[in-house]
């Protein structure tokens, strides 16, 4: 008797030392979203609102997402101004020739140029083609793109890159195959099938510069993401770019728990690269267009970049990430 009173005393005692040790994670809908309003800060507002307070549920019919390149046709070219943003150099060798809604980037590297991510069709020629020729780029040096995933918002500048310069297309395998069972009247036309990266990711080694491709599926089956190196001024810093946010997929648990699950992963991955910079693919998630922007201003001494969050503000990122899915997981089926 004594004993096992003994025994119930020590278990008791490890439990309220376990509990006041850490802050026990959120398992409810609501204590998630609380905790990932909390890792969102003043840092990541839109994705917080975007997968959070509102998420997105096309539930496949493209329905609520028109411009947002998933399911449906493609919205016709709106007017220029509504979308065309000058390109700029951002980093010594990342510079930005996106819209003033998506994000597509040229890595320079001492072999040539890898682009990730493009734009829509109609954006392709201005922003892609034009703007790397303002920047004092080739268009003919572009040796990869690497597609983040396989919506109309994002991929639609692959087949015109792969048949004028010769460009090597990067996508994850899953959306491979949605791309090329696409019509060939497809806006931008139909890449034709190249390097497929499997769950185990791979590396992109182009010159001096390696890009880190880690599959994340989710947003869609075959979503990547990645870190790069990039150089401001004497510093080499690590950028984690994270390349599917909106739950704009059919809904249920299962989906939830495959998106939740390689937030994990990319979190950890973006921890062990040293990433202290987040990336995505649209402004409202990274304010990409604006940071380009403020990136051109001079600095004070000892300025840090704009885009340079600090390590704990990038694994905050996927927190908020993981945290939003988790939520959707939990009330789905
Ligand atoms: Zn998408």
């Amino acid at each position: 008797m004594k004993l096992r009173h003994r025994a119930a005393a020590a278990v008791l005692l490890a439990a309220i030392t376990a509990a006041s040790a850490q802050v026990p994670a959120p398992t409810t809908p609501e204590a998630l979203i609380i905790a990932a309003k909390t890792a969102a800060g003043l840092n990541f507002p839109g994705t917080f609102l975007r997968i959070c307070v509102n998420p997105q549920n096309a539930e496949g019919t493209g329905a609520g997402v028109v411009g947002r390149g998933a399911g449906g046709p493609p919205p016709g070219p709106p007017a220029r101004a509504t979308w065309y943003a000058q390109p700029y150099k951002v980093f010594d060798n990342l510079y930005f020739i996106g819209t003033k809604v998506h994000s597509a980037w040229a890595l320079t590297t001492s072999d040539g140029i890898i682009i990730i991510d493009s734009l829509y069709a109609y954006a392709i020629e201005a922003e892609m083609v034009e703007g790397l020729t303002k920047l004092g780029l080739n268009p003919r040096d572009v040796k990869y793109m690497i597609i983040s995933h396989a919506h109309g918002d994002h991929d639609q500048g692959a087949a015109l890159f792969q048949s004028r310069y010769g460009t090597k297309i990067v996508m994850g395998a899953a959306d491979w195959d949605a791309t090329v069972a696409r019509p060939a009247t497809a806006a931008g036309g139909v890449p034709k099938r190249d390097i497929s990266v499997g769950p185990e990711g791979t590396k992109i080694t182009l010159g001096d510069t390696t890009v880190n491709v880690i599959a994340t599926p989710g947003h869609t089956p075959g979503t990547l993401s990645y870190t790069f190196p990039v150089k401001d001024g004497g510093r080499t810093l690590t950028v984690a770019y994270s390349g599917g946010t909106a739950f704009n997929f059919p809904r249920s648990a299962r989906a939830f728990e495959i998106y939740r699950d390689s937030q994990t992963k990319m979190g950890a991955a973006a921890k062990a690269a040293g990433a202290t910079i987040l990336m995505t693919n649209h402004q409202e998630f990274d304010a990409a267009w604006d940071k380009a922007r403020i990136a051109q201003v001079p600095r004070a001494p000892g300025e840090p970049h704009v885009y340079e969050y600090g390590a704990d503000a990038v694994q905050r990122y996927f927190q908020l990430m993981h945290h939003c899915a988790e939520a959707q997981r939990i009330i789905s089926k």
